[in-house]
């Protein structure tokens, strides 16, 4: 077996992961090796169009160049631990990282489109009381290559690249706590040239609020922006978001007002509800004066209860006028519903039962 052998059973040979580069980063290292540099975008091309794992398939570079490539790089594919499939079709898999570290990914079947939720770090360090991967706290950022391999493995499984439609960073940790390898692989999934070709649109990034960072998101990437909000006023965000207590919501819907919108596109607000806490008429007229219907649409998710979890799913009827009131004030309001509820369906769950089990 040759060193770019990679491949489920053998995820993670040595050598750097070719994905760990920017096209740019390639680029100076073919010319570093006095080597053409337009043969970095063919091999952009093997690796994020074709799906191509091995150097020596990579028919257009001259042999001279697949030795070198094959001397210092490898493409790992992640390692698979567990998947679980949901009556619905929703698909949650467990990925090994090379360090023995887990994350999830989910795929979520929908009408007219697929979507990949994907993870940006192992735990997170917002501690946002009312998700399960912030209790579990903080391990580590992401590499680039390792949020790129999750889409390019789950491409790869699915046969067509064209399978999957759109991409959602909701899943582990903050992305916009991990920047600059964020902004790195969300270079290769947009680059419609020789990386992955998703259109912007259909890339949406979802964030706790880094107002800071938020800014620079609309300077550095087009892609569709959402905002975990949960809260209408500052007491009970600080209560179910710590990170409110740094950009309280008057500084964060400021920075969502002025993030750069295309023509017809609104920022994205999930709102989840949970009984008794954020869930009254009250808030909803509340959610409604802070927003504005021509860049806001809301989401509202129903808190999804998790053995040990502290909060509770509002009653039905709640949700309802919650949506209403959302509605009469022309809101684009939809109840996300939970996909995969037979599986470990909220976030660091399945993370959590595998490390359990392998604790035993
Ligand atoms: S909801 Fe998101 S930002 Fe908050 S703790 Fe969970 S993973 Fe982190």
């Amino acid at each position: 077996m040759s060193r770019n052998d990679s491949t489920p059973d053998n995820p993670h040979p040595s050598g750097v992961d070719i994905k760990e580069l920017t096209l740019p980063a390639l680029t100076a290292w073919l010319e570093a090796g006095g080597i053409k540099p337009f043969h970095a975008s063919q091999i952009f091309k093997w690796i994020y169009a074709r799906q191509v794992d091995d150097f020596n398939e990579m028919t257009d570079l001259g042999k001279q160049l697949r030795i070198r490539l094959m001397d210092h790089f490898v493409v790992n594919r992640l390692q698979q631990v567990a998947v679980e499939k949901a009556a619905d079709g929703t698909r949650k898999y467990l990925f090994g990282l090379a360090d023995g570290n887990f994350i999830e990914s989910v795929l979520i079947p929908e009408k007219n489109h697929l979507t990949l939720c994907i993870s940006s770090q192992v735990g997170c360090a917002q501690r946002c009381r009312f998700c399960l991967t912030g209790t579990g706290g903080f391990i580590r950022n992401l590499s680039s290559g390792e949020i790129l391999a999750q889409v390019r493995d789950i491409r790869n499984e699915l046969g067509d690249a064209d399978k999957l439609t759109n991409l959602v960073f909701m899943g582990m940790g903050e992305p916009l706590a991990n920047y600059d390898n964020l902004i790195a692989a969300l270079a290769v999934i947009t680059d419609n040239r020789c990386g992955m070709a998703f259109s912007a649109n259909r890339v949406t990034l979802s964030t706790a609020g880094l107002v800071p960072k938020i800014i620079r998101l609309g300077r550095d990437a087009a892609v569709s922006l959402a905002v975990s909000l949960n809260a209408t006023n500052n007491q009970t965000r600080d209560q179910l978001m710590p990170i409110n207590r740094r950009y309280p919501i008057e500084t964060l819907i400021d920075a969502c007002r002025n993030y750069p919108l295309k023509k017809r596109r609104k920022i994205t607000f999930e709102y989840i509800l949970i009984k008794g806490i954020n869930d009254s008429p009250d808030d909803a007229e509340r959610l409604a004066r802070l927003l504005n219907p021509s860049w806001a649409k809301i989401n509202l998710i129903p808190f999804n209860e998790f053995p040990e979890s502290r909060f509770l799913r509002p009653a039905a009827a709640v949700i309802e006028r919650f949506m209403d009131i959302l509605h009469q004030r022309q809101y684009v309001t939809i109840i996300r519903a939970s996909k995969g509820r037979d599986i470990s369906a909220a976030c660091g769950q399945l993370r959590v039962r595998v490390a359990e089990s392998q604790d035993q």
